[in-house]
């Protein structure tokens, strides 16, 4: 195992403290990432950290880097199956159809989703080349990070970011202003690994969730007393999604070639059952959504 050449003393975002200790580098893939452990509350961060501008390029965005994420455009027909659902969700909370906040907004297909549903849309995304499409499709876009994004303050009813938290630095700020910009009530939809779960704890080192652009690696503890410390109340766990199997297995058909691929349905469903269960008080999986709100 390579020792990192660095210590790490920032305070945690979580706990306040620093004791913070090297646990290992991560081998999934080949990015062999220096991952510290917070010894007080569990939170996991990566150190040091790349800078942002270098890892979200037009290939990161196309799909075409070595780390990157799926174009969505070519899929946006079956992804719809999962953003309409998760927007049926958050009108059984916020079904006054208000102000939408999509962090990390990509292609903005999902904001075209809340759109459809009645909601004012905008968001915020950190590739130009992303935001550009997302604009020329008439969305109110801030192109930058969202810390520096210009937004109105007690303004939204729902801000949504979907595997975006973790891809955050200074969380405590982050956190502060998502309590600022949402209005006394407001919805934060927040969806990222769970690093308490089964899942992560088996896999380790070579947990998938370990990507260069992932800094911090939270969980449902540690993320609720986070959330308790910025403002916000009443959360709501879903344990893997927070809309149904039909979605997922209508959006998986995106990514099918042929009639064979079929057989995923069998391991997606499976996935999805899982994700419900417990062992030992933990969940069987470590995929999470959490719904928390503004205090009135
Ligand atoms: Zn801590």
């Amino acid at each position: 195992m390579d020792f990192p050449s660095q210590t790490l003393d920032e305070i945690c975002p979580c706990c306040r403290k620093s004791s913070w200790e090297f646990l290992y580098n991560s081998t999934f893939n080949h990015y062999n990432i220096p991952i510290f452990l917070c010894t007080s509350c569990g939170l996991q961060t990566q150190f040091p950290r790349p800078e942002a501008s270098d890892l979200y390029t037009e290939e990161y965005y196309s799909g075409s880097a070595d780390f990157s994420y799926r174009d969505e455009r070519k899929t946006e027909k079956f992804d719809r199956y999962v953003w309409k659902a998760r927007i049926k969700n958050i009108l059984k909370f916020k079904p006054t159809k208000g102000e939408f906040l999509d962090v990390g907004c990509s292609f903005g297909g999902f904001l075209n989703c809340a759109k459809e549903a009645g909601f004012g849309v905008t968001g915020v995304e950190i590739s130009p080349f992303s935001a550009e499409v997302a604009q020329s499709r008439g969305f109110k876009v801030f192109t930058g990070e969202f810390l520096d994004a210009a937004l109105p303050e007690n303004f939204f009813d729902v801000v949504t970011l979907i595997e975006v938290i973790e891809h955050l630095s200074e969380p405590l700020h982050v956190f502060a202003k998502l309590n600022r910009i949402l209005k006394p009530g407001g919805l934060l939809l927040l969806q990222t690994a769970n690093f308490e779960g089964w899942q992560a704890l088996e896999a380790g080192p070579s947990y998938h969730y370990y990507l260069p652009g992932h800094f911090y690696y939270y969980s449902e503890s540690n993320l609720k007393k986070i959330l308790d410390q910025s403002g916000f109340t009443d959360h709501i766990t879903y344990p893997g999604v927070d809309f149904s199997l039909s979605a997922k297995l209508l959006k998986s058909r995106g990514s099918f070639r042929s009639w064979c691929d079929y057989w995923k349905w069998i391991r997606i469903g499976i996935y999805h059952w899982k994700s419900k269960f417990k062992k030992k008080d933990r969940p069987l999986t470590s995929s999470m959504v959490l719904y928390s709100f503004k205090v009135e």
